[in-house]
């Protein structure tokens, strides 16, 4: 079994590769200050980064400061991120959140993992986007693809992104934290496909155990014998 010592040297390796392939590896959200990086991030939820980008224009144009987001219509902040989905939930996230950050923060983005996690819409992810786009604060954030590829690299066997957030925090060291988010999630999107990982032509996968690929490979088993009641097998 990998030694955590071992598994650190081969994470050294990958990122090493990763560095070189994704070498401008970093948000795909345009954003211009810390608000709007939060509000983009919320948005982005079950939407891609593309279409969020598409929005968010007219939105922070129409909506400059935390103030006009807490004093809006939520109707009008719901037909300028209408195309994005879950709009209500996120119009009424967001003009929430605004007050909040006007009522407990002096009208900033706060600078803390404990207190971004207590605004509305605001999950650990989000919070972790913020704190290492806006701020510079390492974190590393366990999105779709940093979950699937650090399973199949074998750095984590979880699926609460929390607990592989924490595995991946023992493994990479911290300075390498957002970067590593987003070179996992340029490869996921590029080579490492969630139903089919082109491992071929992968540039890690002398590196990679492949440990959820393996399972996928396997065909499922159909029993497709009929099924014997128990008092006729006897
Ligand atoms: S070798 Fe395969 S499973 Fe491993 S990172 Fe590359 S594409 Fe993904």
């Amino acid at each position: 079994m990998e030694t955590g010592a071992e598994k650190k040297k081969r994470a050294k390796r990958i990122m090493t590769i990763l560095q070189k392939l994704y070498p401008k590896a970093q948000t795909a959200l345009h954003f211009n200050s810390p608000l709007e990086i939060l509000i983009a991030t919320i948005l982005s939820a079950q939407c891609t980064d593309k279409r969020v980008n598409q929005v968010t224009p007219s939105l922070f144009q129409r909506f400059p400061n935390v103030q006009a987001y807490a004093t809006a219509e939520l109707e009008e902040i719901e037909e300028l991120i209408k195309t994005t989905g879950f709009f209500r939930n996120k119009a009424k996230n967001i003009r929430s959140c605004c007050l909040q950050l006007i009522e407990n923060h002096g009208g900033e983005v706060p600078q803390s993992l404990a207190e971004l996690i207590a605004l509305p819409g605001v999950g650990r992810k989000t919070a972790n986007v913020v704190l290492g786009e806006a701020f510079d604060i390492p974190g590393i954030t366990v999105d779709t693809h940093v979950g699937r590829l650090s399973r199949r690299l074998g750095f984590s066997i979880h699926l609460d992104p929390v607990k592989v957030e924490k595995d991946l925090m023992a493994i990479i060291p911290e300075s390498n934290w957002v970067s590593f988010n987003h070179w996992l999630i340029f490869h996921g999107r590029a080579i490492c496909h969630s139903r089919k990982p082109d491992c071929d032509n992968c540039a890690i996968t002398k590196h990679c155990p492949k440990i959820i690929t393996s399972k996928l490979a396997k065909p499922k088993k159909r029993n497709n014998q009929p099924k014997i009641k128990q008092n006729q097998a006897k």
